[in-house]
């Protein structure tokens, strides 16, 4: 692809002016949003009012002053609309890790007698913990079954089965699960649909309400741009609110947490599913990324998604045939999330080099190099760009300077 057929879909772009809407480095192309999200423009402000204002001089009168208190619902109802969940179905704090653990123990309680846990090995490790975690507390009661991949779920379902759990996009290959398809056969054999939106939401259509899909967590801070460890997100359909059972058990989720009884009374309705004090500067930078998405509209961000990558992969394979690259994820992009993986024998090492060229990506072991393609702040004359960077650094072999090979704590 030619550089002005690329700049021309920047100017067609209905999304290019969102990049204004962030703050970027200069000279850095960043595919790898799908990891940690950029800044938006307005957090930094949004933040420093928070600590500054209504924490430094509103003291403790913020939690009502400056609704510290219902941050965690305004978040939901745009998130709501960006993952098509029905109002009141979603609340927002701790992480993908602890949600799962509240919504796994709440599942085993709602298909009593059913004690399969059934989920595939291509699971991010977390969600696979923490049920092998509940598993372990519950003793018999609880059974983790796994099959090789999401394709061999439908088959393994019986009459034991209480929950089928899944990752909407997988974040290794970035394959896209049949969320539909997935939920109509579990269902089908009286099972619960739990799904992982982490590589979803913000970037890919996801229905919750349309598919019937029962439960469901998600990320803030890749797609959602909601800052480094921003709060998670959960979701239950309506109909199972009124008689979940919410293991951690804490007074934000209580009926009145400040009538400070004694005995612990659920909260109605997805309040139940919140535990302790919320992370206020985290809400708060968080609430600025998921307000951008939902402005954006889920619609054009997928269409975008779908372009870049498709973009990226021409311009690849033209580029670095013969470098040792093997494409994992699917070649149709209707089939993944917004990402490209590839194999790599020095996927590690070429990473290392490919970060210091200005092209940040990120590496998943064994072996895969991974490019995740953020709509609201990528452009299509980036693409191009980055595969010439990522061409120079094969051609002369960078990667295998000494340095590239350490590896740090994070990878
Ligand atoms: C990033 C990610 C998580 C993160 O879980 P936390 O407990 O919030 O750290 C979980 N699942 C998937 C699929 C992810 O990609």
């Amino acid at each position: 692809m030619q550089d002005d057929a690329l700049a021309r879909l920047d100017r067609e772009d209905p999304l290019a002016a969102c990049r204004a809407r962030f703050r970027l480095p200069e000279g850095v192309i960043y595919l790898d949003g799908n990891s940690l999200g950029a800044l938006p423009a307005t957090t930094p402000a949004a933040v420093a009012r928070a600590v500054e204002a209504e924490w430094g001089r509103d003291l403790i009168k913020s939690w009502n002053s400056a609704g510290w208190i219902d941050l965690w619902q305004r978040i939901a109802a745009d998130l709501a609309a960006v993952v098509g969940a029905a109002p009141g179905t979603i609340a927002v704090g701790d992480s993908i890790s602890v949600n799962l653990f509240k919504l796994l123990a709440t599942a085993t309680r709602l298909r009593p007698g059913r004690p399969v846990i059934l989920a595939d090995t291509r699971n991010f490790p977390t969600d696979l913990y923490v049920a092998q975690g509940l598993a372990a507390l519950l003793g018999d009661r609880v059974r983790l079954r796994l099959v090789d991949a999401p394709e061999a779920l439908a088959a393994a379902l019986d009459d034991g089965t209480a929950l089928v759990m899944a990752s909407h996009v997988d974040y290794r290959s970035g394959q896209l699960l049949d969320l539909a398809g997935l939920t109509r056969a579990a269902q089908s054999a009286g099972a619960l649909m739990l799904v992982d939106l982490a590589h979803s939401a913000g970037v890919v259509p996801v229905e919750l309400e349309r598919h019937g899909v029962d439960m469901a967590v998600g990320c803030g801070y890749k797609f959602l741009n909601g800052g480094p460890g921003a709060p998670a997100f959960i979701y239950l359909a309506e109909r199972h609110q009124a008689a979940a059972f919410q293991p951690i058990a804490g007074w934000f989720g209580h009926a009145e947490p400040f009538a400070f009884a004694a005995d612990y009374r659920p909260a109605d309705g997805i309040r139940r599913f919140l535990a302790g004090t919320p992370p206020v500067l985290s809400m708060v930078a968080l609430r600025e990324g998921v307000a951008l998405a939902a402005e954006a509209g889920i619609e054009p961000v997928r269409e975008k998604a779908m372009r870049l990558t498709e973009v990226f992969l021409e311009l690849f394979e033209a580029r670095l045939e013969g470098q040792g690259f093997t494409l994992v994820s699917p070649r149709d992009p209707a089939r993944r999330g917004a990402q490209l993986s590839f194999s790599h024998a020095h996927g590690y090492a070429v990473m290392q080099a490919l970060i210091a060229a200005g092209v940040i990506g990120d590496f998943r072991a064994p072996d895969i190099v991974r490019f995740g393609f953020a709509p609201l702040y990528l452009g299509f004359a980036d693409m191009a760009l980055a595969v010439a960077r990522i061409e120079r650094v094969m051609r002369e072999e960078r990667w295998r300077e000494p340095r590239y090979q350490i590896r740090g704590k994070v990878t």
